[in-house]
């Protein structure tokens, strides 16, 4: 059997698809955006496709698929996930509708369905980049959220609390649109206070099964909000969870998306759960290590399993309590060193430090930026202890970054990762 993979340059993800495909024996063509220096050497393990446009890669995969027939299609982020979906229905695969999984990519499309579908939503309004922010911040009631309509990972999401913050805040969203070349709107939300959980899940035959439901323990208050902290098992109240997930299934059912892994956020305070995305991928980054089942298996070999059509059902989630913490970028500069690794990683309870930013590199934080500096893993006797030892390894962690500034390299600043310090 044979599956294609869409995955972006920038993905975190291969190895982990990599090794679950191997662990499967299954062939792995991996579709990517460029010409890669080892497709002469292995001409069906790999594909040239153009991301941005799936119709036109679905024809060039169905010409391939002639020589090399193809099993089940994967995107592994929101981008490729929409160009898988194109292509399962070219080669009349099951997969998502299309459209279902663009509802899912693009939040204006999301909440548009949603709201139409009676799933609790923030109030939002949508606008075009070149409208006037004054006259729009003037009209709206705060807090609200700004956020761009197709980016990822909380880039470009921002917080404003009056008026004069709007505006701030809208032209700042209008210079990262304008960086990254995305649509040129901007969706404005009210701001729903509140705890936030994340719901890991696998679609089957538009039955959601709900893998793990994560609790976020770190505000997540603005102005920008930078993941942290995934602690599982939830300690919401059952009645909480229960409700949580009503609203993810009805959430994904008025999407459309009928089979493959999800991913959801929600935020739960006095009125009830909200909606605040569904995402037709699995969890982000390197974040699925947190997640181990029976055999062995990963969540990636999980939704490859489920992608080829083999029964998944007999494959469980290990109980014991785990977590992750995205470490988050503390300041903008140049990374030059990172101390207390092996301090960090001798907390009791600590799996793994796993940093996927290299000495050398610039640092961009959020909202300009997408990512995190790496992923520490934990692992113990109650949810509690995993996010104690999440929160002490951190604090070992020192990230020595030198601040970009206009008139040159400044000294270095070794930043604790626990407090930003700046020079
Ligand atoms: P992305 O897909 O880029 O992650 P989201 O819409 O999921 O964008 O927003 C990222 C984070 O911002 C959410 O996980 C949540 O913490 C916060 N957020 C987004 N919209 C709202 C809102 N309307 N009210 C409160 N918090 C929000």
């Amino acid at each position: 059997m044979r599956v294609l993979l869409l995955l972006p340059t920038t993905s975190y993800r291969a190895p982990e698809f990599l090794e679950a495909a191997g662990r499967l024996r299954i062939e792995l063509t991996v579709g990517a955006e460029e010409r890669n220096v080892l497709t002469a050497q292995n001409p069906d393990g790999y594909l040239a496709l153009d991301f941005d446009d799936p119709e036109h890669a679905a024809k060039t995969v169905l010409g391939f698929a002639h020589a090399h027939p193809i099993h089940a299609v994967l995107g592994v982020d929101d981008q490729t996930t929409v160009v898988a979906a194109s292509i399962a229905r070219q080669l009349q695969l099951p997969g998502n509708s299309p459209e279902s999984v663009e509802a899912s990519r693009d939040k204006r499309l999301m909440r548009e369905r949603l709201q139409s579908g009676r799933v609790p939503i923030p109030a939002f309004r949508v606008c075009a980049v070149d409208e006037d922010p004054q006259r729009v911040g003037a009209a709206i009631t705060y807090p609200c959220v700004l956020k761009p309509t197709k980016l990822a990972a909380s880039q470009g999401v921002m917080r404003a609390n009056d008026a004069a913050g709007f505006v701030e805040a809208w032209e700042r969203l209008v210079r990262i649109v304008h960086a990254e070349k995305t649509a040129p709107e901007i969706l404005i939300e009210s701001f729903i206070p509140g705890r936030e959980v994340a719901l890991e899940g696998l679609v089957d035959h538009g039955q959601l099964r709900v893998l793990t439901l994560f609790d976020k323990p770190d505000p997540l208050d603005g102005p920008f909000f930078e993941e942290t902290i995934y602690v599982r098992p939830s300690r919401l109240a059952e009645a909480e969870q229960r409700h949580v997930i009503d609203c993810a299934t009805q959430a994904i059912q008025v999407l459309g998306l009928t089979t493959g892994p999800v991913h959801a956020e929600l935020r739960i305070n006095e009125a009830g759960v909200w909606l605040i995305e569904v995402a037709a991928r699995p969890i982000g980054g390197h974040c699925s290590r947190a997640l181990r089942f029976n055999l062995g298996i990963s969540l990636e070999e999980l939704v490859l399993r489920q992608a080829l059509g083999l029964d998944t059902r007999a494959i469980q989630l290990d109980p014991t309590p785990s977590g992750v913490m995205m470490i988050p970028i503390p300041q903008a500069g140049t990374l030059r060193d990172v101390v207390g690794l092996d301090e960090a990683t001798a907390v009791p309870g600590i799996e793994d430090v796993l940093l996927n930013t290299l000495r050398g590199q610039t640092l961009t934080p959020l909202p300009e930026g997408s990512t995190y500096l790496g992923f520490i893993f934990a692992r113990a006797s109650s949810p509690e202890h995993v996010e104690e030892a999440l929160r002490q390894a951190h604090q070992h962690l020192r990230f020595v970054v030198e601040p970009l500034s206009e008139a040159g390299p400044r000294p270095a600043a070794t930043t604790a990762a626990g407090s930003c310090v700046t020079s």
